[in-house]
């Protein structure tokens, strides 16, 4: 498994993903794709540079474990647009 030097973490893409494509280009391991609603990170081909991560202008790009708590955040901030 690939790791980041740094944190030793893989990175994940969230939800907040708003499909620019900026990622897919500045990642030269090609490790980022297109999916339906978003792009992905394949994590078989993410060696954990962060290279990606100051180039999204939503900052939906982040470590593995704190995808589960922006998930949480951003489901948070929907519902309230929704809810009022
Ligand atoms: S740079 Fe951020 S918003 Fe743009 S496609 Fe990548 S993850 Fe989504
Ligand atoms: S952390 Fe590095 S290898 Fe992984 S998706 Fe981002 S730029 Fe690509």
């Amino acid at each position: 498994m690939s790791v980041d030097s740094r944190s030793g973490e893989l990175f994940m893409i969230t939800s907040d993903c708003t499909h620019c494509g900026v990622c897919e280009f500045m990642c030269a391991q090609g490790a980022i794709r297109e999916a339906p609603n978003q792009f992905v990170v394949r994590r078989q081909h993410c060696n954990g540079c962060a290279e990606c991560v100051p180039f999204c202008p939503v900052r939906a790009i982040v470590p593995a474990s704190e995808f589960a708590q922006r998930q949480k955040q951003t489901r948070k901030a929907e519902l309230k647009a929704i809810l009022g």
